[in-house]
């Protein structure tokens, strides 16, 4: 029986399973062909058949309504007039941005799915920095939000007016009786033009009721503004139960099939990624990711932090080990086993090449020296390389998210993935991968010893690391983590939930 057409399986890969639409210019947008070239092992997880095919149908839809459409234009003389209507064809949600390049991209992830669930177009209020990092994700349209002169809300609102305390936020229309809890009682043309939905890590408006979900439906504006992965939530509703379940028969793929949909990097973007995998990575047998994320608010020392990574390594087999000297052999001490010596020089011609990313040097600086002074117990040849070290988060400049872009593909390129506990950055590179990490974990305190160093994440799946306090439907007190089969907490932060 002659196997499938090879040309067909061919298109199938560069499209990752009909994920992505091949109605795209490859020339605009380079990486959305090229990406998947970039991995060694291809994708473990298949999107199903149904998720490809709500994807074509979202396609469409963002076609028929997305800005600059005759159906766009009457939605925004709605909004202007202030006046919500019943019966839509096209409704909106607006994502707008907050926190780290992270954050941002598990927020807008999530954003994508509320509106695949809800049947909303979504549209990405693009400040400057954001823009120049993504490609545009739906064909024949545009996900910018055309914020111009024009549009009834103002630059000078998003930038203001969407706080904890905004009078269109959900909850607080409903404290002020604005709106009744009760979706019955509510009808579209009382409503106003448009709802703001805070799902900052507060999460002020905790509507994930069904019943929520139902008077919030009747607006045809969102504005969504989150900096967390609530796409984990949906999971826990009744109301999508089903329909979450035919679009991602394996939950631990829903954060890695979204991303690799939505998120493709800018030509610009792409070349940093592409010089560099070339110049560094591509000729190595196996590559090691190593992420190492100091949070200001949680300053680890850096031999805390270093010692970690060592005991992280030794304990899980990571990095190459060194051949341990005699005493007068310092320098050497790290990374090493004390056990052997370079017996068997097997994997002579291996050659592993470890990435360091951080904002700071001194872990590369000191991880290089330990192999420019020592062999390897196997005799395979190491080297390290770090991107950058940029010092300090700069969201506000374009160039430095490009940057931070380009090392989350890169280290997602990686055979073996490390990334420090509550790292939204280490989330994506490991979730863009397929691959799970093993996770440095946080220490107590910023000196504290933590054991074990680091744990294997039992899936790819990011951690939604702040949950809301109360569930609908759910007694106070119950475990979050014990609600579903499919959702537990995190390793790295107990309360948070992820699923796998
Ligand atoms: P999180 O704070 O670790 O959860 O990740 P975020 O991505 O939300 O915010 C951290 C920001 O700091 C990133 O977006 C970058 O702007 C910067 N940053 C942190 N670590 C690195 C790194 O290893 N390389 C680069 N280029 N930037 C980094």
């Amino acid at each position: 029986k002659p196997g499938p057409d090879p040309a067909a399986r061919h298109d199938q890969d560069r499209l990752l399973g009909g994920l992505l639409s091949p109605a795209f210019d490859e020339q605009s947008c380079r990486s959305r062909y090229e990406s998947s070239s970039l991995y060694r092992h291809p994708s473990p997880f298949r999107p199903s058949t149904y998720l490809v095919e709500r994807l074509r149908r979202y396609e469409a839809r963002h076609r028929r309504c997305g800005p600059g459409t005759p159906l766009f234009k009457q939605a925004v003389e709605h909004l202007r007039s202030r006046r919500n209507t019943g019966g839509s064809e096209c409704q909106y949600v607006i994502w707008t941005p907050i926190n780290g390049l992270g954050n941002r991209m598990l927020s807008l992830a999530s954003t994508f799915l509320y509106a695949l669930l809800t049947d909303r177009v979504l549209l990405v209020h693009a400040l400057q920095e954001f823009d120049g990092l993504f490609c545009e994700p739906f064909p024949g349209s545009s996900w910018k939000l055309p914020v111009d002169d024009d549009f009834p809300i103002t630059v000078t609102d998003f930038a203001g007016v969407f706080t904890m305390g905004s009078p269109a936020s959900y909850k607080n229309m409903r404290q002020a009786g604005a709106i009744s809890s009760d979706h019955r009682n509510v009808t579209a043309e009382g409503l106003p033009a448009y709802v703001f939905l805070d799902l900052i890590q507060s999460f002020t408006d905790a509507a994930f009721c069904d019943d929520d979900q139902r008077v919030l439906a009747k607006f045809n504006w969102m504005v969504l503004k989150s900096d967390v992965y609530f796409a984990a939530m949906l999971f826990l509703m009744p109301a999508y139960e089903h329909e979450l379940a035919r679009l991602f028969p394996e939950k631990e793929a829903v954060f890695h099939h979204l991303a690799r949909y939505l998120f493709h990097p800018s030509n610009d973007v792409w070349g940093i990624v592409r010089r560099y995998h070339g110049a560094y990575l591509a000729r190595a047998d196996e590559r090691v990711g190593l992420q190492v994320r100091v949070f200001p608010e949680m300053p680890v020392p850096f031999e805390n932090m270093h010692a970690q990574i060592a005991r992280c390594s030794e304990q899980e087999g990571l990095l190459p080990k060194v051949v341990v000297r005699d005493k007068s052999g310092a320098g050497a001490a790290n990374h090493s086993s004390s056990s052997a010596m370079a017996s068997g020089r097997s994997n002579s011609n291996k050659l592993t090449s470890i990435l360091v990313t951080s904002l700071f040097s001194d872990y590369y600086e000191r991880i290089r020296g330990v192999y420019y002074a020592s062999a390897t117990e196997t005799g395979e040849y190491v080297e390290v390389h770090q991107p950058s070290h940029e010092r300090e988060q700069h969201t506000e400049a374009r160039v430095h998210n490009q940057r931070a872009l380009a090392e989350m593909y890169l280290l997602s390129t990686c055979d073996r993935i490390v990334t420090t506990a509550v790292s939204t950055f280490g989330y994506i590179a490991h979730g863009l991968a397929g691959v799970r990490p093993w996770v440095l974990l946080r220490p107590p305190s910023p000196g504290a010893t933590v054991d074990p160093a680091c744990v294997r994440s039992k899936t790819v799946e990011p951690c939604l690391q702040a949950p809301p306090r109360r569930i609908c439907g759910v007694a106070e007190g119950t475990d979050t983590g014990a609600l579903v089969p499919y959702a537990r907490h995190c390793e790295d932060v107990h309360r948070g939930l992820k699923l796998f």
